[in-house]
């Protein structure tokens, strides 16, 4: 029999199945969606770097531990499968123009030094020395400041998951491309999942379902709340490169990559479960460009496409077990730091999964915990998130 099913093939659940597969265990991942129709998929790929002080949240904790494992697994993917994953350490520059914008920026510049971190403060002139394509804006004074956080890091998302995809396989991981329908359960556990193609059983289940992880965990009586939350991305093809580091702008954002691509992002929006791009987001993020970099982005439009983050209402995802059922874990609601977070996010589900210790404290991500709706929104979480991208200029 099966050690483990997982259900989704998105980056938590291939993440979650090398790691289990790695231990010895006989894993299945059931995925509805191609890998290219995934959250994980479609994401930028920024590892924003965090200060792992006494002060940092469990949310900022599993970050910076998954930041290291990153590391790691960058390496071992390469070698099992042949796959650069293009994990860079290219730094962040995060630049502002409006009082507003350069006040936010300078409190979290200083918060940041406070706590440790590698940050330097940048007057314009500095900015356009590190990135001469951003003279554009620096001209017309759509970049005034900002700060330059050398540890962040880039990841490419669809060659990380087409290393994880073969990673899996190579260790013995099946992958069925099929959609779980329902769920079997009696005696505390579950006895099966139901899918299009028919009971699937194991002795332990994992749910990984990304922003349909709510309905699944209703079925089991649980209410986890994974929003989903669109986010819309434009590709470039320039003739060459002319960016070094990736580039904040308020919620926007500019990633170079290593074949001369530019991928320029993103919205956050609330459109249910249409994971479709809309020309006036498309027309935005090209403006974005154009004012950052001029002319240079009248490059082709190589490709414009659109993910659904999972979001939660604490800004915490929720990694498992599911209570009142021994064989049954979740591991989903990581919003916009799924991909950061997915290594950290495995090694604990596979300790939880296996009984082992768990390598960090899984308290705070409990499923079934309080998550409030209401009140003032923690700065990780949806409502905040869609708050700031309504009203806040960079
Ligand atoms: C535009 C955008 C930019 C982003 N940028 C970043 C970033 O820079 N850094 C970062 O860390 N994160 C980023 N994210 C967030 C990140 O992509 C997500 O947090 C992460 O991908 C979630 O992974 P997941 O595996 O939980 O979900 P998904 O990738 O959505 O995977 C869910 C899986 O579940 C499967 N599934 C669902 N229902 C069923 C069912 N009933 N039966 C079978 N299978 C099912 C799906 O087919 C899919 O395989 C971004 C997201 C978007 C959209």
């Amino acid at each position: 029999m099966t050690d483990c099913v997982i259900i989704g093939g998105g980056v938590i659940g291939l993440s979650i199945a090398r790691e289990l597969a790695g231990r010895g265990l006989r894993v299945e991942v059931l995925a509805r969606d191609r890998g290219r129709d995934t959250a994980s998929w479609a994401a930028a790929g920024i590892f924003p770097p965090v200060p792992d002080d006494a002060t940092a949240s469990p949310g900022d904790r599993l970050t910076a531990w998954s930041d290291a494992l990153h590391r790691r697994w960058a390496e071992e993917l390469r070698d099992e499968t042949g796959i650069d994953n293009e994990l860079r350490r290219c730094g962040g520059l995060h630049v502002g123009a409006s009082d507003a914008g350069l006040d936010r920026l300078a409190a979290a510049a200083a918060s940041w030094r406070r706590r440790g971190g590698r940050c330097d403060w940048l007057t314009a002139t500095e900015i356009r020395f590190h990135e001469p394509a951003l003279a554009p804006a620096i001209e017309t004074g759509g970049i005034r400041a900002g700060f330059f956080l050398p540890d962040e890091m880039s990841l490419r998302p669809p060659r990380h998951l087409e290393a994880l995809e073969k990673s899996c396989r190579q260790r013995g991981v099946t992958i069925t491309p099929v959609a779980v329908r329902g769920i079997e359960r009696g005696h505390g556990a579950i006895s099966g999942v139901v899918t299009d193609a028919g009971i699937v059983r194991a002795r332990t289940y994992c749910f990984a379902a990304g922003a349909w992880s709510g309905a699944v965990a209703a079925s089991l009586g649980l209410a986890i709340e994974t929003q989903p939350i669109r986010g819309q991305i434009v590709l470039l093809r320039l003739p060459r490169q002319v960016l070094g580091r990736v580039v904040n702008f308020g919620i926007d954002y500019l990633v170079p990559r290593d074949d001369g691509r530019l991928l320029v992002g993103s919205t956050i929006e609330d459109a249910g479960f249409a994971a479709t791009t809309t020309p006036e987001a498309v027309a935005r993020l090209l403006d974005v460009a154009r004012r950052l970099l001029g002319s240079v982005t009248d490059a082709t439009v190589e490709q414009a496409w659109a993910g659904l983050r999972p979001g939660s209402l604490d800004g915490l995802p929720t990694i498992g077990r599911i209570p009142d059922l021994d064989n049954a874990f979740i591991a989903a609601g990581h919003f916009r730091a799924g991909l950061h977070q997915s290594p950290g996010t495995a090694v604990l589900m596979a300790d939880l999964m296996t009984g082992a210790r768990p390598s960090f404290d899984p308290a705070a991500f409990a499923p079934g915990r309080r998550c409030e709706p209401g009140g003032i929104p923690p700065p990780d979480s949806v409502a905040a998130y869609l708050a700031r991208a309504a009203t806040q200029d960079p």
